[in-house]
């Protein structure tokens, strides 16, 4: 069973649940660390944790810290939007999932990307032509020039593009093309050493049957020695360690011997 949960949101930003909730179902799951990743402002949508209410964010994370005594150990971190200003208080945040859920056009104009799919039809339509290849061609350029940019511990979702695509209905993601883009997009990123996330927050969701990245995306990671965790997104108490059982079982089949997990000290590896 996992023993750290880093990707969670808590009513800091669009989650149902307390941090102290949060807190106590993690305690009840055996949780050995609890780290929160509340969405930074994405100054777009309006959406997220303020700048300012960032110290308030730590505060209270600090006061579930020592409320729980260890069990779990609680981390304060962040799930950095590529719609953040550069400027955005980041002191005192012990690690960092860099996400992008939206992607500029060639005028700049910002289109998101996980919002429903009508949302995503939308940002095809009117920032790429109808071009769902313009589109992931940009979500990809995007997405590791934010990773390269910001070097996080982790990266978040990476295939969020697909994630109204399971039935193939808006491209063909099995298309060489596609595989091709993503995959040197993945190279650049397993360049940097940047762990990945095995994301299960869409099946939680009810929008996906498997979680983020793909298979064959996976199995690049594995050739290449990167390291994976697995994290649920979880956005309420009760669906803190979604899928989190299955996502083991899931990176056997591919072939993975080990995941990774978060603590105080860093990550480190825990055997499968
Ligand atoms: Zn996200
Ligand atoms: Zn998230």
């Amino acid at each position: 069973m996992m023993q750290s949960c880093i990707h969670t949101h808590t009513v800091f930003c669009d989650g149902k649940s307390t941090m102290e909730e949060m807190a106590s179902a993690a305690r009840n799951a055996g949780i050995k660390t609890l780290g929160f990743s509340g969405h930074s402002y994405d100054y777009t949508d309006d959406f997220g944790i303020k700048s300012e209410d960032m110290p308030a964010y730590r505060a209270e994370a600090e006061r579930v810290r020592q409320l729980f005594g260890g069990e779990p150990d609680v981390l304060c971190g962040i799930e950095l939007d590529n719609f953040t200003h550069d400027e955005f208080d980041l002191s005192g945040i012990e690690y960092v999932i860099c996400s992008v859920h939206g992607v500029f056009d060639a005028e700049g104009r910002k289109h998101v990307i996980d919002g429903s799919p009508k949302r995503l039809l939308q940002a095809v339509d009117e920032g790429f032509g109808g071009s769902f290849k313009r589109l992931y061609t940009a979500y990809y350029e995007q997405y590791v020039s934010f990773i390269k940019n910001k070097k996080p511990d982790i990266a978040g979702h990476f295939d969020l593009i697909t994630k109204y695509n399971e039935k193939f209905s808006f491209f063909d993601d099995r298309e060489e093309g596609y595989k091709q883009l993503a995959l040197s997009a993945l190279d650049a990123v397993l360049d940097l050493g940047v762990v990945f996330e095995l994301n299960t927050g869409a099946i939680a969701r009810g929008h996906r049957s498997l979680p983020y990245p793909a298979d064959f995306l996976l199995q690049r990671i594995l050739q290449r020695n990167g390291k994976v965790i697995i994290t649920t997104d979880a956005h309420s108490a009760e669906k803190l360690t979604y899928w989190a059982a299955e996502a083991e079982d899931y990176l056997k089949a591919i072939g993975f011997k080990e995941v990774y997990e978060l603590g105080r000290n860093g990550f480190y590896g825990r055997k499968l």
